[in-house]
C-alpha cells in the first residue's frame, strides 16, 4: 500500500532508491533543442566546475553541490529549460604523480614504461577508478545531466583545445620564449605562479665578498660585498648591481669583479631598481635563477647562466660543483668561501619560501624555454566584460579581485614539463630548426620541407582545456549551423557557482578564453556577436568555505577533516543538505556542526510522521488526496456541506502562500539560509505543531470530513514542492506515495510547479484569527509551565478583553479547551488582580491556580527564596571582600557579579509571585 509509511523515517533506503530513479528516468536530461534556435522558454544552465578525476568528494563539493542543486530544481520546477553538465578534469599533475607512485611501487618508472605506455597506463587507471567523485554525486542526487558527462581529454574536447592553441599562434598571441618560471624539480615541470604556496622558513643570508679588478686585470685588494639567500646560485652570476646615486660606490662605476669559485669577470652595473637599504646595497645578478635578476638582465643585455639542471643538481655550467643537489652544492659553496676568506658574514635571516603545491618540493625560479600566451588582448575583453556589467559578481567584492588581478595579469606560461595531457600541437625541426604548428599532426616541417621532425614534448597546462569548457562543452569549434543548437541554446551560461580559491585559475580564463573565441560565432539569427553575449557566464556565484565547527580549516595534518560520506550514512543527504544550507548566508564561511545534522535529522522525522499521521487518516477516511485542476493552484477548497471553508484550511494555505513568496525569493537571492529557516519554521510550527493539531480536533468533531482532508492533503503536497529543492529525497518519497493517481500527475516532484506567490490566496482575517488562538494557547501553557503545574490537570480562567479578540476567542473555546487543557470565561471587561496573569493590548489572560497547588506553590517558592537568600548574602561578602577582589582574576569576578544580578532579578520573580 503507497501510503502505508514505514514507522521509522530510514534516508538510505529511501535515497538510494530515488537517486537510482532519478538516473535511470534521466530525469535531468535536457536534450539538444531540435528547432535549431532557442525556444521561447527561458534557459538556465550551468557547468558544473570539474572535479579531478582523481579525486574524492569533499564536504566544500557536497557544499557547492548543495546550494548548486538547490539552484538547479528550483528553477526546474519553475518551468525553466534546465541544464547542469557534470565532467572532470584530466588533472595533469595529480593524475600523473598519482600513476607514477603506483608504477614505482612496482619497481618500475614511467621512463623505464616509455611515454606511450604510461599514457596507456593513465587512461586505465582512470577507466577503473576516474569515476568514484561522479558516482558519489549520484548517489547524492545532484540533478545534472548525466548523458551530457565529458573528460577533459575527450576526443571532442582535444579537438577544441588544438583549435585554440593554433588560432592563437595563428593570431601571434601564442609564442614560444626563455623565461623565468618556477619549477618543481620533483614533478620536473614548470608550475604557475598560483600553483606555488609560500612558507615562512628560517634560513641565512650569507654575506659574500667579490673582489675588485683593477685596470691592470688584477685584484685591486678592494672588494664589494653582495648579500643572498641562495649562495649556490652565484655560479651563474653575470653581474652585480647597485644604486647609480649610491654615494659608496660611486669609485666602482664602470669596474669589473672576479666572480669567486668560477673565477669570471662580471661586470658592475647600476639600476635605480637596487635598494640601497637592503643587505649591502649591491645585489648579485643571476638571470637564470631569479625573476627579479632576469628583469635585470633584459634590461642591460646581460646572458643567462643557468646552472642546474631539470632535478636542480648542479650542471655543467656550475664548473667543479656539478653532479651536487642544489642544497649540497650550497653547503659546498659556502665551506669554499670560507677556505678563500671571501666570506664577510652569516645572518639569520627569515624568507619566503616557494613549494610545490602538489608535492611541496621548494620551488626553483629558473630560465626555460616555454609557450606562453601573450594575455594582452584577451584580458582587455575580459576586464570590459566584467566592467561593462555583463558579468556580475556575488558577493560583488569579488569583481573588484577580479579586475585588480586581471589588471596585473603577466604572459601566461601553458607549457608543463609532463607526459598526462593535451600535448602541444608543434613540430620542432632538425633541419632548419622551425617549428610547424599544425591543427592536424604534422609529418613535415611547413618551412623547408624536411620530414626530419618531432613534437614537442610538452603538454598544456590543464586550465588551458578547462578554461574552454564554456564554448568546448556546446561543440565549438565544430559550430557550423547545423551543429549550433546547443550552443545558440546555451551559450552564454547562466551561471557558475565556485570557490574563491579557483577564481584566477579556472574563472578568469574561462572569461579570457569565452569572449576571445565566442566572438567568432554569430548569434542563432547570424547576425554578429556582441560582447555581452561572448561571455561565458552572465553570473559568478563565489560560495564561501566549510570549516569544522570551530571554524578551522579542514585539513588532513589537523585530522578536522569531516567525511561528507560519512555523515550523510548516518543523518541522511537531507539532513546534511540543510546544515548546509541554513548556514549559506553569501559571503560568510560555514562552522560545520553534527549537532545541527542531528537538529535536522530530527526536521526530517518530524515531516515524516506528520506524513503518516495524514496517510493512516486517507486511509482510513477513504479520501483520495485532492488533485487541483493545476498544480500551480493552491485555494482551499469548501466543505461540500457548509459551503464554507474552515478557518483553519484558510489560514494554513495563506502561510504556505507567504512562506512560498519568502522562499521563492531568498532562493533568488541566494539567501540559502533564509530559504532553510523559513521552510523549517512552516513545517515544524505552522503545518506539524498547530495545524495537524487544529485538524485533529476538526475531525473528532467529526464535521467537514471530506473537504477538510482534501485541504489537509492539498496543503501537505503544496509545502513538499516547496521543500523539495532543499530535502529532495524525503519530499520525493511522500510525494510519491501521496500521488496516487499517476496519469494526471508528473512522474516526480523534481518536475512538478514550484509554489509561487498568489495575492488571492493571502487571507488576513484567518492569520489574524489563529494569531489570536495562538497566542492564547501559548500564554495559557506558560502560565502553567510557570506555575509547575501537571499539564493533565484542566485549569479555569477567563479571558478578558473589549476588542474583537473576545468573540474570537469565544469562537475557538473548544479548541483553546483542548490544545491549552484550560475552560475559560470570556468576559468583555478589565481583568482583576490576580498573580496568574499575562497580558497582550488586546486582551488578558487570567488562570485559577488551584488552592492546594498554591500551597504547594507557595511553600516551594519560599524554600527557593530562601536558598536565594542565601547565595546573594554570599556574593556580596565575596564581593565586599577586598583581599579577595585584589587576589582573584578579574573573569572570576565578573561571573559572581553576573550571578549576583540573576539571583536579584530571579528573586523579584518569586517575590511578585508570593
Ligand atoms: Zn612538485
Ligand atoms: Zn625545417
Amino acid at each position: 500500500m503507497p501510503h502505508d509509511l514505514p514507522k521509522a523515517y530510514d534516508p538510505t533506503a529511501i535515497e538510494d532508491h530515488w537517486a537510482g530513479y532519478w538516473v535511470r528516468e534521466k530525469l535531468f536530461s535536457q536534450p539538444t533543442p531540435k528547432d535549431g534556435g532557442p525556444e521561447s522558454r527561458p534557459s538556465f544552465d550551468i557547468l558544473l566546475p570539474p572535479p579531478n578525476v582523481t579525486g574524492n568528494l569533499h564536504m566544500g563539493h557536497m557544499f557547492e553541490h548543495t546550494e548548486s542543486d538547490i539552484l538547479m530544481r528550483w528553477h526546474r520546477m519553475r518551468g525553466e529549460r534546465v541544464l547542469w553538465i557534470p565532467g572532470t578534469d584530466h588533472a595533469g599533475i595529480a593524475t600523473q604523480m598519482l600513476v607514477e607512485r603506483q608504477v614505482v611501487s612496482e619497481g618500475s618508472t614511467r621512463q623505464q614504461m616509455g611515454r606511450d605506455a604510461f599514457i596507456k597506463r593513465v587512461w586505465e587507471w582512470r577507466e577503473h577508478y576516474g569515476g568514484t567523485i561522479l558516482s558519489q554525486m549520484k548517489r547524492l542526487g545532484a540533478s545534472v545531466d548525466w548523458g551530457r558527462e565529458y573528460f577533459t581529454m575527450d576526443e571532442r574536447l582535444s579537438v577544441a583545445v588544438r583549435e585554440a592553441f593554433v588560432k592563437l599562434y595563428e593570431q601571434g598571441l601564442i609564442y614560444r620564449g626563455a623565461y623565468i618560471v618556477n619549477w618543481c624539480p620533483r614533478c620536473q615541470t614548470a608550475i604557475s605562479d598560483l600553483e606555488v604556496v609560500y612558507d615562512e622558513h628560517k634560513g641565512h643570508l650569507w654575506e659574500i665578498r667579490y673582489p675588485v679588478i683593477g685596470e691592470d686585470g688584477k685584484d685591486t685588494g678592494e672588494s664589494l660585498t653582495v648579500a643572498t639567500t641562495r649562495p649556490e646560485t652565484m655560479l651563474g652570476d653575470v653581474a652585480v648591481a647597485i644604486h647609480p646615486d649610491d654615494e659608496r660606490y660611486t669609485h666602482l662605476h664602470g669596474k669589473k669583479l672576479r666572480l669567486p669559485l668560477m673565477d669570471r669577470e662580471i661586470p658592475i652595473i647600476t639600476d635605480d631598481w637596487v635598494s640601497r637599504e637592503f643587505g649591502t646595497g649591491a645585489v648579485k645578478v643571476t638571470p637564470a635563477h631569479d625573476p627579479n635578476d632576469f628583469a635585470l638582465g633584459q634590461r642591460h643585455n646581460l646572458p643567462s647562466i643557468d646552472v642546474m639542471d631539470d632535478t636542480a643538481h648542479i650542471n655543467e655550467q656550475g664548473g667543479k660543483y656539478k653532479g651536487f643537489e642544489r642544497f649540497v652544492a650550497r653547503k659546498e659553496v659556502v665551506a669554499d668561501l670560507e677556505a678563500q676568506g671571501l666570506l664577510a658574514g652569516i645572518k639569520d635571516h627569515v624568507n619566503n619560501v616557494g613549494h610545490c603545491d602538489r608535492c611541496k618540493t621548494i620551488v626553483e625560479p629558473r630560465l626555460s624555454l616555454q609557450w606562453f600566451v601573450k594575455i594582452q588582448p584577451l584580458s582587455d575583453k575580459a576586464i570590459a566584460a566584467v566592467k561593462e556589467g555583463h558579468i556580475k559578481f556575488t558577493p560583488e567584492m569579488y569583481a573588484k579581485t577580479y579586475l585588480n588581478w586581471m589588471e596585473n595579469i603577466h604572459d601566461w606560461c601553458i607549457s608543463r614539463q609532463l607526459w598526462w595531457g593535451h600535448r602541444i600541437p608543434a613540430w620542432h625541426c632538425s633541419v632548419c630548426h622551425k617549428t610547424t604548428v599544425s591543427r592536424e599532426d604534422a609529418t613535415k616541417c611547413a618551412h623547408c620541407g624536411s620530414e626530419k621532425i618531432e613534437q614537442s614534448t610538452d603538454v598544456l597546462d590543464t586550465w588551458f582545456s578547462s578554461g574552454l569548457l564554456p564554448v568546448s562543452v556546446f561543440g565549438w569549434p565544430n559550430i557550423a549551423v547545423e551543429n549550433r543548437a546547443d550552443f545558440d541554446a546555451f551559450y552564454p551560461t547562466s551561471l557558475l557557482v565556485t570557490g574563491f580559491d579557483i577564481l584566477f585559475f579556472w574563472v578568469a580564463r574561462m572569461i579570457m578564453m569565452g569572449c576571445w573565441f565566442s566572438l567568432d560565432v554569430p548569434m542563432a539569427d547570424e547576425s554578429p556577436r556582441s560582447l555581452a553575449e561572448s561571455v561565458p557566464f552572465r553570473e559568478v556565484y563565489i560560495h564561501a568555505l566549510v570549516r569544522d565547527a570551530n571554524r578551522e580549516k579542514m585539513s588532513k595534518t589537523k585530522g578536522n577533516v569531516i567525511d561528507p560520506i560519512e555523515i550523510v550514512k548516518q543523518y541522511g543527504t537531507d539532513a546534511v543538505r540543510f546544515t548546509l544550507a541554513s548556514m549559506a548566508s553569501p559571503g560568510t564561511d560555514i562552522a560545520f556542526n553534527v549537532a545541527r545534522t542531528e537538529g535536522y535529522r530530527a526536521f526530517a522525522n518530524k515531516i515524516w510522521n506528520a506524513a503518516r499521521f495524514l496517510f493512516l487518516k486517507m486511509e482510513w477516511s477513504g479520501v483520495e488526496p485532492w488533485v487541483p485542476d493545476s498544480l500551480e493552484q493552491f485555494l482551499p477548497q469548501p466543505d461540500p456541506e457548509t459551503l464554507g471553508v474552515p478557518i483553519e484550511d484558510r489560514w494554513i494555505f495563506s502561510r504556505l502562500n507567504a512562506c512560498a513568496e519568502q522562499v521563492n525569493r531568498a532562493i533568488e537571492n541566494y539567501r540559502y539560509h533564509d530559504a532553510a529557516q523559513v521552510l523549517w519554521a512552516f513545517f515544524w510550527h505552522e503545518f506539524c505543531d498547530w495545524y495537524i493539531e487544529l485538524k485533529k480536533l476538526r475531525f473528532q468533531e467529526n464535521s467537514g470530513l471530506n473537504a477538510g482532508w482534501r485541504n489537509t492533503l492539498a496543503a501537505f503536497e503544496t509545502a513538499l514542492r516547496l521543500l523539495h529543492p532543499a530535502m529532495p529525497f524525503l519530499t520525493e518519497e511522500l510525494w510519491q506515495r501521496l500521488a496516487t493517481d499517476r496519469s494526471t500527475r508528473p512522474v516526480s516532484v523534481a518536475v512538478a510547479p514550484y509554489p509561487q506567490y498568489r495575492q488571492e490566496v493571502t487571507d488576513y482575517e484567518a492569520e489574524r484569527e489563529i494569531g489570536i488562538l495562538q497566542e492564547i494557547v501559548t500564554m495559557a501553557r506558560t502560565l502553567r509551565t510557570e506555575s509547575k503545574l501537571d499539564p493533565k490537570q484542566l485549569l479555569e480562567g477567563a479571558l478578558y478583553s473589549r476588542t474583537a479578540a473576545l468573540e474570537v476567542a469565544q469562537r475557538h473555546a473548544s479548541a483553546i479547551q483542548k490544545l491549552a487543557n484550560v475552560k475559560l470565561d470570556f468576559k468583555a471587561e478589565a481583568p482583576p488582580k490576580a498573580s496568574a496573569i499575562r497580558s497582550t493590548a488586546q486582551f488578558d489572560l487570567v488562570l485559577q491556580v488551584p488552592k492546594t497547588q498554591e500551597d504547594a506553590q507557595r511553600k516551594r517558592l519560599e524554600k527557593e527564596k530562601e536558598q536565594l537568600v542565601k547565595n546573594i548574602a554570599n556574593s556580596n561578602r565575596q564581593l565586599g571582600d577586598e583581599a579577595f577582589l585584589a587576589k582573584a582574576p578579574a573573569k572570576v569576578v565578573e561571573t559572581i557579579r553576573l550571578k549576583l544580578a540573576d539571583y536579584e532579578a530571579q528573586l523579584r520573580k518569586i517575590d511578585d509571585a508570593l
